[in-house]
């Protein structure tokens, strides 16, 4: 297997055909679960000291078709880590308010203050992507939005946040059978709405919507991570591997103590 880019060659058009959502190196899952542990173990240590710094931030993006695996790979990447450190926002259709102003209003108030992790389940892409799709809006404005993401991305990192954007990459095929297995267990009913259907007779146009917004928006301060998803061990290997290296890059340290703390006695 030759290897697969994990981030597309900056302002080259991105075929999805070229990337192969069963793509897993020639890892198994028992040798990805090793490494998962590590990483993990380390992620929590990562984010105690941005934590502790309180300077910087920490956004992660998880856009995906349904059944992609977002809830998923939240859950399990993040699941080592101090939950006081987290915030995790899902964004559903937008409400009157929402409505009411520019479609970065609401995206705006969820990105991670210092020393945060901010988790997106959805972002600010469903603005050109199911909205496009279903033309909620004429093209001429989501065709703005493109420019008016990268401002946004800009101003974020301008102020600290690095900015991680997953794509999980699943096949048609490979949703229909996590469709299934939603319909044959009681317990995923909830999961699974009629209108997921109507979203997947649309693939090929999420698929061109979703194309351009890896194309026109993968800068190299908001860089998109096409990750191969239809095996979840290695989704969430990727997810892992990338958040830390990452914010091994961030200059994470414990800050120094404001006073001197050597000859400090308790009293009894
Ligand atoms: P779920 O992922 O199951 O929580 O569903 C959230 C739903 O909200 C999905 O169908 C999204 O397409 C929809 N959604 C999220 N953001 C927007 C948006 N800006 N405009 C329209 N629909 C949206
Ligand atoms: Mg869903």
């Amino acid at each position: 297997m030759s290897k697969q880019p994990l981030t597309p060659k900056f302002g080259s058009k991105v075929h999805l055909k070229d990337y192969d959502p069963d793509y897993c190196e020639d890892l198994d899952k028992k040798t990805a679960k090793k490494e998962e542990d590590q990483l993990e173990k380390r992620l929590a240590a990562l984010q105690e000291m941005l934590y502790a710094q309180n300077k910087s931030a920490l956004l992660v993006v998880f856009q995906a078709m349904d059944a992609g695996g977002k809830d998923g790979a939240i859950k399990k990447v993040f699941d080592s880590v101090n939950p006081q450190g987290v915030h995790v926002t899902g964004f559903k259709v937008p409400t009157p308010e929402e409505l009411a102003h520019d479609f970065l209003w609401r995206v705006h108030m969820a990105t991670p203050g210092r020393g945060y992790i901010g988790i997106f389940n959805r972002s600010h892409y469903e603005d050109v992507l199911v909205v496009r799709v279903n033309e909620l809006v004429p093209r001429e404005v989501w065709e703005r939005r493109y420019d008016d993401i990268n401002a946004f991305e800009k101003l974020l990192t301008d102020n600290g946040v690095t900015i991680l954007k997953f794509y999980l990459h699943i096949s048609k095929d490979e949703q229909k059978q996590r469709f299934q297995e939603r319909l044959d267990n009681p317990d995923k009913h909830w999961k699974f709405s009629m209108g997921d259907l109507s979203v997947r007779a649309r693939w090929d146009d999420y698929m061109s919507a979703y194309e351009d917004a890896l194309t026109l928006c993968n800068t190299a301060y908001a860089p998109w991570h096409i990750v191969p998803a239809n095996r979840k061990w290695y989704r969430d290997l990727v997810v892992t591997r990338t958040i830390v290296h990452a914010m091994e890059q961030m200059g994470l340290a414990y800050p120094e103590p404001k006073e001197d703390l050597s000859g400090v006695v308790i009293p009894d």
